[in-house]
């Protein structure tokens, strides 16, 4: 038999419970050429991590523009009598919000400081709907003196918000939080009134009988990333019906439903196999499913339908881009004869998994939270001429979990190449965290091509700032 030949490995490795055995399996179908991604709108990727530093996030004006019209007129032109308001916690840069704005959002906070925040950037009061379990005291009281519109979560707060506008002496307009079995798991019951047992009736109806208090919305967010359109349906239709219960025994038709956010983007969870448009419906498909349901009231009894967008409209605005600092794995292969025989590399893989090649970048999951759940996409910057294989992406945090991708598809890189982590525009940004590293600078690119900076790299001065010496220590 000729030495040279290589038989097809059909091994113990078909029949493993591991995570990358389909992989394995499919070693030899993985196509010879790695996709790149050398721009965004137009900027070379390059030239942006020449000027701005690495790492770098930018985000596109266009992406986010884009989005608020699709997502506008799929409503819309459906259901004229659709209101929308910007998730603030999904992303609350001023430069963001102010987009959102100028497309017609109005703010949905979720916290004091996300009230103040939405009041800074230019929302005025009554632009502001209050969500959220935990509405201090203070927040609440120039809430009601501002005119948002605050969705009561719990009995207590009801409690707070009664008191508080006994103080102020006007009619307030006043949201009710729900939670319902929207017949998708899980089920959110940590926010708002328990519809099933009739918590939500009887708090609605506290809000009735109170003359200081108008029940302008019965709310409800069933959760974020959801896939199917039809849950909404079912969200829409149980809050009509509790709508019809309370017009039964009070006369009164509650103005405005809202159905909170949640639709998803392009992202993929783990384990999900792409392409995302095989595995997300279209927008069109939730703002059907949503207002088919109120298009059957007669046109007098049509609610106002509100919406809280997040992730939706953020999350594919956003690319992280960041510079390979170093490369691992056992045996790194050589890299100028075009890296391992593609035999060598699969005995490896098979002997020992993490004889896979590894990267470090100068980013890490402080930056990626919601890497835990989502698998980005990860290009590098330039061509490269060789065939991808399984890498995992280490982050520079001295932390063994930090891994933002622990197996992705990648022709070999060098040090000092430039990758873009996409989609990472929604909730990433609030949620990062600044342990052991500045947190980078943010670029938008506008309409017309100019990259500015939103958020400037931090400091030490950022990060020392608030700190305080007591006086014992500085002798
Ligand atoms: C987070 C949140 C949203 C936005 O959710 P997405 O999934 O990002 O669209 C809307 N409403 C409330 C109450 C939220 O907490």
């Amino acid at each position: 038999m000729d030495r040279s030949y290589i038989p097809p490995v059909i091994s113990g490795e078909l029949g493993r419970n591991a995570p990358h055995v389909a992989e394995d399996r499919n070693f030899y179908a993985r196509g010879p050429r790695a996709p790149s991604l050398f721009q965004i709108d137009g900027l070379p990727v390059v030239g942006l991590i020449e000027e701005f530093g690495s790492p770098l996030f930018v985000f596109s004006e266009y992406d986010i523009r884009t989005k608020a019209k699709r997502i506008r007129e799929a409503f819309r032109s459906r259901y004229q009598k659709t209101s929308f308001a910007w998730s603030l916690k999904t992303n609350y840069l001023g430069a963001i919000c102010k987009i959102l704005q100028s497309e017609g959002w109005i703010a949905e906070v979720v916290s004091q400081f996300e009230y103040e925040k939405a009041r800074q950037i230019g929302f005025e009061g009554n632009e502001i709907v209050f969500n959220g379990p935990y509405k201090p005291r203070a927040a609440m009281k120039t809430a009601i003196e501002e005119g948002a519109l605050i969705q009561i979560d719990n009995w207590d707060e009801l409690s707070l918000a009664e008191e508080l506008v006994a103080q102020h002496g006007k009619v307030v307009d006043i949201g009710l939080r729900v939670w319902l079995d929207p017949e998708i798991k899980p089920v959110w019951s940590k926010f708002g009134f328990a519809l099933e047992n009739g918590e939500a009736e009887r708090a609605a109806a506290r809000i009735l009988e109170n003359p200081n208090l108008q029940l302008h919305t019965l709310h409800c967010h069933i959760g974020t990333y959801i896939l199917a359109p039809n849950a909404y349906a079912v969200t829409a239709k149980k809050l009509l019906h509790l709508r019809d219960a309370l017009r039964a025994r009070y006369h009164y038709l509650v103005p405005c439903l809202n159905l909170g956010g949640g639709f998803p983007s392009h992202s993929l969870l783990h384990g999900f196999a792409g392409p995302a448009e095989q595995v997300v419906p279209p927008i069109e498909a939730f703002a059907t499913a949503i207002t088919d349901v109120l298009r059957e009231l007669p046109p007098g009894e049509q609610p106002l339908l509100r919406l809280e967008t997040g992730r939706y409209l953020v999350d594919e605005a956003g690319y992280l881009l960041s510079t390979v600092i170093a490369v691992k794995g056992v045996n790194r292969p050589a890299l100028t004869d075009g890296g391992l025989s593609a035999r060598a590399y699969k005995e490896r893989m098979i002997l020992n998994e993490d004889s896979r090649i590894g990267y470090v970048v100068d980013a890490g999951i402080n930056l990626l939270y919601t890497s835990a759940w989502y698998q980005f996409e990860i290009l590098p910057a330039r061509t490269i001429d060789a065939p991808p294989v399984t890498s995992r992406i280490y982050g520079s945090l001295c932390m063994a979990i930090d891994v933002i991708r622990d197996h992705v598809d990648l022709p070999p890189l060098e040090t000092g190449d430039i990758l873009t982590i996409h989609p990472v525009g929604a909730y990433n940004v609030t949620q990062w965290m600044q342990f052991i590293q500045y947190r980078p600078a943010l670029v938008l690119i506008s309409n017309d091509g100019k990259a500015d900076i939103i958020r400037a790299r931090e400091t030490l001065e950022d990060i020392s700032g608030p700190e305080r010496m007591p006086e014992h220590l500085t002798r």
